[in-house]
């Protein structure tokens, strides 16, 4: 089991068992391969295993290692699913297919700016500082709903809502809290889960799971 391609299907098939138990469609969950810190040759055989959707937290490191691993394969779909700062924001409209991590005014502006500039329209995931940890990215819950609106009349195209709940504590009852908030919000989508947690989250609707190390190993 240790080659990605291998563990790729293991991982698919437990979210497929999670769906299930939730009653939920296998289809509707889209495993998101995150590939930081790891090289095109161990990325290339996941590729060749059917995976499409990928996902990066650095700007500069997806901008170094996808241009060529697109020019090989055109169905890649690509997620930026760490912080972003404003003055990246074109970078990021270029490289992304979709933005996790939008979580400010800021930045709702730079985007909009952004995408109309590159006649390109990425959708986004609105994150948010689910466990108010002062360290982390991410709107706070009150906030939310003054970042909607801006976000709405910006013309953002939003997916829903993105969390990373603390660490080390049960994440079931943050990622219950997450998609309240979206359905609270009128928003469908939901990411949330990575290696430890992928299947809770699938229990609790989560749209997109976004996984590592369960993948590539340890970092
Ligand atoms: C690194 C990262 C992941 C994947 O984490 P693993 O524990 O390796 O699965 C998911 N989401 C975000 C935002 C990350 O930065």
């Amino acid at each position: 089991m240790d080659q990605p391609a291998t563990r790729l299907n293991e991982i698919l098939d437990r979210i497929a068992a999670a769906a299930k138990v939730a009653r939920r469609k296998a289809d509707d969950v889209t495993l998101i391969a995150i590939s930081k810190t790891h090289p095109a040759q161990r990325i290339v055989p996941l590729i060749e295993a059917g995976q499409h959707v990928f996902g990066e937290n650095r700007v500069q490191e997806a901008a170094e290692k996808w241009p060529a691993l697109r020019e090989a394969d055109q169905g890649i779909d690509l997620h930026l699913v760490g912080q972003l700062q404003s003055n990246k924001a074109e970078d990021a409209v270029h490289l992304f297919d979709c933005i996790h991590s939008l979580d400010r005014s800021s930045l709702v502006s730079a985007l909009a700016r952004a995408m109309d500039k590159a006649g390109r329209q990425v959708p986004c995931f609105i994150q948010v500082n689910i466990g108010a940890e002062e360290q982390k990215g991410g709107c706070a819950i009150a906030d939310l709903p003054a970042l909607l609106d801006e976000a709405r009349v910006a013309e953002l195209p939003l997916l829903g809502l993105m969390c990373v709940p603390p660490a080390a504590i049960e994440p079931a009852p943050f990622f219950a809290l997450l998609g309240k908030l979206a359905d609270d919000n009128g928003l469908a989508g939901l990411s949330m889960g990575m290696s430890d947690d992928f299947e809770t989250a699938v229990l609790l609707g989560a749209t997109h799971v976004r996984v590592g190390s369960a993948l590539f190993g340890a970092r």
